[in-house]
């Protein structure tokens, strides 16, 4: 596969992606894609983007609830 920025010649990977989300940057792992060497675009299906997305939401919602334990303490009370 080709880039379609610059038309290197593009590496198939898996390895973990650091991504930007609402401010802050995660690392998923697993994310299947093409990259570029050269100039740093990378190409990934529909479904890997989807699946991308809803890893950052989720990684998104766990960090933001460990900086609010109080949100923790009161689920935790309600399901007694
Ligand atoms: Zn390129």
């Amino acid at each position: 596969m080709r880039c379609t920025e610059c038309g290197s010649e593009m590496r198939f990977t898996s390895e973990p992606m650091k991504e930007m989300y609402k401010g802050g940057e995660f690392t998923v792992a697993g994310m299947e894609r093409w990259v570029c060497d050269k100039c740093g675009n990378d190409v990934m299906k529909a479904d890997e983007a989807d699946r991308l997305s809803r890893e950052l939401a989720d990684a998104y919602a766990v960090r933001k609830s460990l900086l609010t334990p109080g949100r923790f303490a009161s689920f935790a009370n309600h399901s007694e």
